[in-house]
């Protein structure tokens, strides 16, 4: 399965700040593709973009919409830098998938990228309490979400572990760690998702029960 790869601290950022209000909440991350033989292999995140309150136009618990001025912009930045865009939002509540009404904005979205930055590939992320999940804008052709980077994270297909092919580069970056430094990370690691992972909905945001 492609991938969508971004450090660990972002993705974790990105699920603390966007699970933290009642309402559905956006993103805007911004990346590189990498292509292998015309197929994409991952796409790299380096930069994210924080809606402000006033870049929405819907903003509620069971929808969000951001104004066509902000959407603008975005494709503006992807259309002069040839990045490619990851449109994230939440469901503050326990629906794990993409919604219908998910499928006709990225359908939207969609049609007005492939105008606007011809050849680049965008995606979607959804972010649930229980799950971090990624697709190609518009389509139904799903992408892992990998975090990478000072610790191990989780995306929708669990703990990032040692041989898999992010893991190698991160090997070299820790080299002179060596391999114990790495295992006391995993172990970390283990230990915050321990803390984060099943129990983790009851560790949400306590006026989440009050959410709707
Ligand atoms: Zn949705």
């Amino acid at each position: 399965m492609s991938r969508v790869v971004l450090t660990a601290e972002l993705l974790a950022q990105l699920r603390t700040e966007l699970l933290a209000h009642c309402d559905e909440t956006c993103a805007v991350l911004f990346g590189r593709a990498v292509l292998r033989d015309g197929r994409l292999i991952r796409l790299v995140v380096r930069d994210v973009q924080w809606p402000k309150p006033e870049d929405y136009l819907i903003r509620t618990g069971i929808a969000a919409q951001l104004r066509p001025e902000f959407v603008a912009g975005v494709a503006q930045r992807a259309r002069r830098s040839g990045e490619s865009l990851v449109f994230v939002h939440s469901h503050p509540f326990d629906f794990n998938k993409f919604s219908p009404i998910d499928d006709t904005g990225e359908a939207a979205l969609a049609e007005f990228f492939a105008g606007r930055t011809p050849g680049t590939i965008h995606a979607a992320m959804l972010i649930t309490p229980d799950a971090t999940l990624a697709r190609r804008l518009g389509t139904t052709e799903a992408l892992a979400v990998v975090g990478v980077g000072s610790y191990l994270a989780w995306g929708s297909q669990g703990i990032t572990l040692p041989g898999q092919p992010f893991f190698e580069r991160q090997e070299r970056v820790f080299g002179i760690l060596g391999q114990q430094r790495l295992r006391n990370l995993r172990r970390h690691w283990n230990r915050r998702l321990g803390a984060a992972g099943a129990p983790r909905n009851r560790q949400l945001p306590a006026h989440r029960p009050g959410c709707g």
